[in-house]
């Protein structure tokens, strides 16, 4: 029986208009637009500049089933030293208008959002400050500091899947911690190209003063070499947090135990494998400290696993989304 091919990248060309597809560069390196610094190339690159041109070749890749990776700011992943295989969408798409609903397009810097906010006297999103990357990263990881998550912001998403463009609202996303349906696998392709999110009016001065207080307490904690922010999820177990009694209060009380803790009572802080290290600031984050492959970034995670798994029988759960090719 004759097997229906697949479609590939030449199908994807002809589905797009002369000015789009002039756009499509061969074999971009990716490692230039992750905070890790690494990661090899992708076969093909599109760089989307307006909301329309992210709806329409996203629209055509999945109308024609052609898989596509969307790249926002780079700041929760760790791409393989081969690369993506296919084609790779950066989503520059930044357009904003700042209100009560404030609409922005998805490609926009979530800690620029914040500043404007602020200008504009509104709060809520105080908690974005030292989130790097762009709204829509956060909105796929449910990005969140200070007991304060972007879920919880949500008015509506303007969204590309499979072959229509929707508009949802919150509850579609399933959002729980540092989660949506947009990292789950088995869900269909999504694209958010846009969010109108709910702000509150408020004194420039207490915006401020919360969102410097944040900051400060970041300072502290965040290494200076390239990272992906926290590599694992806190783990939510009870059980676990109060096997613990040198765990804070707090949250022994949440029943949250922060992977970092972990992994630091597992003795993996400076722990070093080529250029790929366990900050010795915090140990839930792996830096590059100058020449790492993903590969040394993927061993130290592993090992940090490992050592974990053995420690406290409890298997970490990757809050950076390791893509491209691992064969
Ligand atoms: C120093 C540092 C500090 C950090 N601190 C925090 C923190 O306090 N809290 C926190 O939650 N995170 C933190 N992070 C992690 C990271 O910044 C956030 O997860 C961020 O929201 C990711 O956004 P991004 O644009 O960089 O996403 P990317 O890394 O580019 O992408 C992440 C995932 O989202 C998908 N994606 C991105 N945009 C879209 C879109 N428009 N439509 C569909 N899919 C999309 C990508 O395909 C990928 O699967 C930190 C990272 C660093 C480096």
């Amino acid at each position: 029986m004759p097997t229906a091919s697949l479609p590939t990248l030449a199908d994807l060309a002809p589905q797009l208009p002369a000015h789009l597809h002039a756009l499509l560069r061969p074999d971009e390196p990716l490692a230039q637009y992750t905070t890790l610094r690494v990661g090899g190339p992708a076969d093909l690159f599109f760089a989307a500049r307006t909301r329309d041109d992210l709806a329409e070749i996203t629209l055509a890749a999945q109308r024609l089933g052609l898989p596509y990776f969307l790249l926002g700011g780079g700041s929760n992943l760790l791409v393989s030293d081969r690369g993506i295989r296919g084609l790779v969408v950066q989503n520059l798409a930044s357009d904003c208008s700042v209100g009560p609903v404030t609409n922005v397009d998805t490609g926009h810097s979530f800690m620029e959002l914040f500043l404007k906010s602020l200008s504009a006297g509104l709060g809520g999103l105080e908690f974005a400050v030292g989130i790097p990357g762009s709204v829509g990263g956060a909105l796929v990881s449910n990005a969140g500091a200070y007991r304060e998550n972007i879920c919880d912001r949500i008015v509506s998403l303007d969204v590309t899947t499979e072959g229509e463009r929707i508009r949802v609202g919150p509850d579609w996303m399933e959002f729980s911690y540092r989660d949506s349906r947009l990292r789950n696998p088995l869900k269909p392709t999504a694209t958010l190209l846009g969010a109108e999110l709910q702000l509150v009016p408020k004194p420039r001065r207490e915006i401020l003063a919360l969102a410097r207080e944040n900051q400060r307490q970041r300072i502290f904690k965040q290494p200076w070499y390239p990272s992906a922010g926290s590599f694992f999820k806190n783990v939510v177990s009870r059980e676990l947090a109060e096997r613990l009694p040198e765990l804070p209060e707090g949250m022994r009380a949440a029943g949250v135990v922060p992977a970092g803790y972990l992994s630091a009572a597992c003795g993996c802080k400076g722990l070093t494998i080529g250029g790929a290290q366990v900050s010795h600031r915090h140990a839930n984050i792996v830096v590059n400290r100058g020449n790492a492959t993903a590969q040394e970034v993927r061993q130290v995670t592993l090992e940090v696993k490992r050592r974990v798994l053995e420690k406290f029988g409890i298997e970490l759960e990757e809050e950076v989304l390791c893509v491209g090719d691992w064969s």
